[in-house]
């Protein structure tokens, strides 16, 4: 299905630049996305519009993941590929920590920046986490040394939305947290090596994408309650009929196809640069996300490997949705006393420490989430002379809502028609019901952000009854063929 604006058409950035929302005047550093069969043959020429001198090494950044692409290895075919055009290609592995996976860390960030010398030019060669972890070691070179560093990103999977993004998503002090960073130069998609990806990774990023069905609901509301005045509609406009193209390329994912696997690179390309040029990940990253987030600490504290983010963010927004169908039903906003949704800072501080003590005793990751809460909860408080306001709007509010979100079973339509794992038990590592049931009930304390989770809060809903309602109902609904 074509889209109607396409990041690999060289009209790209001119076509999206009068759009609202678009940042005016902004430069964006990353000016070519290529999304073609064999791009792996158009390496030499990307690195070299994007400044690499061939008289310097190209760094190729990746992890120690065999990878294929047809019946040949996709990392020493790239480096050969290199070096009889005429590269010094110096291979850097990323190993993995404890948890057998290679985490966006500061400490690999660090091992990567410190092979980063003047004058080299930096090729990732991963998924999204080696994507992350190479932009923003590249990032924190240039900040240091006022260098520029070219540096492209061969995208081995349409997993996540990083790879055209200019934040990164790390762990820091166990808490997973988006930092500013910078778009690579250019991105090169091979369709060849997305195809033959692991198809579990490609799912991931169908599911990643399914965010944006609670994340532009929860924006708007952090926009109508005064928390956040950035909201705009760009991402609406980049998306486009998101839902609608995801069934209409749906088998050709399945099936390998190169017109839809490009269609899907696109997609992942466009929601990276939605949030890149909103300055936030807010237009893709609502309470399906914290909740992920909450879900990646647990694992992170117990040592385990963290489930494929993209499918583990698609069962939260099938979980998000159902909230804000419970909530559109049970809300009525002439019934609200206002003067209770304002809760104390001190009472919410004991609630985090309370929530985030079982799984950090320490106390470090409950300082680190209140630290970021408040700051909402200051936002909440400030605004109140408002709400009453938008209280009394609650019908536009509403309808704004349910034009953006789609029903449950929508979301779980297209997760089956991409034959996606649809229940937490099908995850690798599978996640418990008292894990899922965990990051539930605390996403909205660890950051700053309002969600749909934080009004459940300040309304003084049943959180507990709510759990068990959404809970049967998602579980009901994925279960029946
Ligand atoms: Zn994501």
């Amino acid at each position: 299905m074509k889209l109607s604006y396409d990041p690999g058409d060289p009209h790209f950035w001119n076509e999206i630049n009068p759009l609202p929302g678009f940042p005016v005047g902004e430069d964006v550093r990353l000016r070519r996305m290529v999304f073609e069969p064999g791009a792996i043959h158009k390496i030499d020429q990307i690195l070299r519009e994007s400044g690499a001198d061939q008289a310097a090494p190209v760094m190729v950044v990746m992890d120690a993941t065999p990878m294929h692409r047809g019946d040949e290895s996709l990392k020493p075919l790239i480096l050969s590929l290199l070096e009889r055009q005429g590269w010094v290609a110096e291979p850097l592995v990323v190993l993995p920590d404890d948890s057998g996976q290679v985490h966006a860390s500061m400490k690999t960030i660090n091992f990567v920046k410190e092979h980063i010398r003047p004058g080299i030019s930096v090729l990732s060669l991963g998924s999204g986490n080696i994507t992350d972890i190479t932009k923003h070691a590249c990032y924190l070179f240039e900040n240091e040394t006022h260098q520029t560093l070219p540096l492209v990103a061969y995208q081995t999977a349409n997993s996540v939305t990083a790879y055209t993004s200019d934040m990164a998503v790390l762990f820091m002090g166990g808490v997973k947290r988006t930092l500013s960073s910078r778009y690579p130069d250019a991105l090169i998609c091979d369709l060849e090596t997305l195809r033959d990806a692991p198809y579990k990774m490609t799912v991931g990023g169908v599911g990643d994408l399914l965010a944006f069905f609670v994340s532009s609901a929860d924006w708007y509301l952090a926009n109508r309650f005064g928390i956040d005045p950035n909201y705009t509609k760009l991402a609406h406009n980049l998306m486009g009929p998101l839902d609608q193209i995801l069934l209409a390329e749906a088998q050709g994912i399945r099936t390998g196809s190169l017109d839809s696997v490009a269609t899907l690179a696109k997609l992942i390309a466009l929601a990276g640069l939605t949030m890149s040029l909103s300055h936030a990940t807010t237009p893709l990253s609502g309470f399906e996300h914290v909740m992920s987030h909450v879900l990646d600490m647990q694992a992170e504290v117990n040592n385990q490997p963290l489930a494929q983010h993209g499918t583990q963010v698609a069962l939260a927004a099938v979980m998000g949705v159902e909230i804000y169908r419970h909530f559109f039903e049970g809300f009525d906003p002439t019934q609200v006393n206002l003067d209770q949704c304002y809760p104390e800072e001190s009472d919410m501080q004991v609630m985090i420490e309370d929530a985030f003590a079982m799984i950090d005793p320490t106390g470090k990751v409950a300082a680190e989430c209140f630290s970021d809460y408040r700051q909402k909860l200051h936002a909440w408080h400030a605004n109140r002379e408002e709400h009453p306001h938008v209280l009394q709007d609650w019908q536009t509010i509403r309808n704004q809502i349910q034009e953006d979100i789609r029903p449950v079973e929508k979301l779980v339509e297209i997760l089956r028609a991409v034959d996606s794992p649809l229940m937490w038990s099908q995850l690798s590592p599978p996640i418990t019901e008292s894990h899922v049931k965990f990051a539930f009930m605390n996403a909205p304390l660890m950051r700053n952000r309002l969600t749909i989770g934080d009004l459940i809060i300040f309304f003084g809903w049943d959180r507990e009854k709510l759990w068990q309602q959404v809970w049967q109902r998602t579980q009901n609904l994925v279960q029946v063929q």
